[in-house]
């Protein structure tokens, strides 16, 4: 176990600047989930945090120590990626032993590595097997007992659990997740899923477009999102973001979009004729007869456990979660209330949340 810390962190592939300066501290024992959409820089700046990549700027460090100019082998630290590249010619005991041979370790030392490494993963009746007669989740394991073998002080995740399909991904994330409360090694997981990181990690960094918009732990970004973005990317489904004018009243403030005026929660400090966006999370919405939003049912989704609802407000494509026997019929028209004090506003033009609602 150990810290890694990244500061002022930048990467340019010749004239393409990729990652802008990126800094983070991550604890000891921490399980971190990097994510953020496709392309935004989470795989370059794992790989340099592996050694796989150089920094064109800035400096890591692992348990204290500069690594910048060591090489991967020498940074006690282990990756697991998306596509397992296991070796096919290889049992499963030989792929999980195979780095540690090229080390020249003990035999008995070996042994006892893949067999607790087998035991921790469950693998012991696969150990002779080759990676073909192996399922999705069985090769995702015995990538990871190749990581776990080499006891690292930190884990770097790269999508591990991509290729797997929906239902062995869920199963997958909560195996991860116990591996980690079980060895508490540092980790550093990677993923373009923001289920998974909400799911998986103590703490949260939201990278989009190469910068950090946000570290915080899942219900932080939940329930306080810094930003549009951040606000936009975790949860689902989405928050529901409704652009507008602010309004200064003579009771307060209100946001005009469309015909419709609503007065915002008290507090709020806006300019009038601001450009902002009303927040309001999917649960936090919903069908009222006395509610003062006019919007049309589009889609009816039942989950079972509730309903999702897909709604139009003047052109505006909102999401609710109600009730699983909620009676809604699409293309009927229907009266929505929120909960106001829960409800974010945003400022369009720094895209910076200016007011925060309640939990
Ligand atoms: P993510 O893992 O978040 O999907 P990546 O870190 O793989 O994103 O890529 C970030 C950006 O850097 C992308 O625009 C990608 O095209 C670019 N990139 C990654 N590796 C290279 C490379 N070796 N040469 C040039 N551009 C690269
Ligand atoms: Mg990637």
């Amino acid at each position: 176990m150990a810290t890694v810390s990244l500061s002022e962190i930048k990467k340019s592939f010749g004239a393409v600047d990729v990652i802008h300066g990126v800094s983070v501290d991550i604890a000891q024992g921490e399980f971190v989930a990097l994510v953020g959409p496709s392309g935004c820089g989470k795989s370059t700046l794992l790989r340099m945090i592996a050694g796989l990549e150089d920094p064109s700027a800035g400096q890591i460090s692992i348990a204290g120590n500069v690594v910048n100019d060591r090489l991967p082998k020498d940074r006690q630290i282990a990756m697991v990626f998306q596509s397992y590249a296991l070796y096919p010619h290889m049992t499963v005991r030989e792929n999980m032993s195979f780095a540690l041979e090229l080390e020249k370790r003990p035999k008995a030392e070996i042994a006892s590595a893949v067999a607790e490494a087998s035991a921790i993963l469950g693998l012991d009746e696969y150990l002779d097997r080759r990676p073909k007669a192996l399922s999705g989740g069985q090769r995702q394991r015995v990538a990871m007992g190749r990581a776990i073998v080499r006891n690292p002080e930190v884990f770097l995740f790269d999508e591990p659990l991509s290729n797997l399909d929906a239902k062995l991904r869920t199963v997958m994330r909560k195996e991860v997740k116990l591996l980690h409360q079980r060895l508490k090694t540092t980790s550093i997981y990677v993923t373009h899923d923001q289920t998974e990181a909400m799911t998986m990690a103590d703490r949260i960094v939201v990278m989009n477009a190469g910068r950090i918009e946000q570290i915080g732990t899942p219900l932080e970004l939940y329930n306080a999102p810094e930003n549009l973005f951040v606000a936009g990317f975790i949860g689902a489904p989405q928050m529901n973001l409704i652009s507008g004018t602010a309004l200064v009243t003579q009771h307060g403030f209100a946001m005009q979009f469309g015909e419709t005026v609503l007065s915002l929660p008290s507090g709020v400090a806006l300019r009038n004729e601001q450009e902002i966006v009303l927040g309001i999370r999917p649960e936090h919405l919903r069908i009222d007869p006395d509610g003062e939003l006019l919007s049309k049912v589009g889609v009816v989704e039942p989950m079972g456990s509730e309903t999702h609802l897909t709604c139009d407000l003047n052109g505006t494509e909102i999401s609710l979660v109600e009730a699983a026997d909620i009676n809604a019929q699409p293309g009927t028209v229907v009266r929505l209330t929120f909960d106001r004090d829960k409800a974010h506003v945003f400022d369009n033009a720094s895209q910076a949340r200016v007011v925060r609602g309640g939990n």
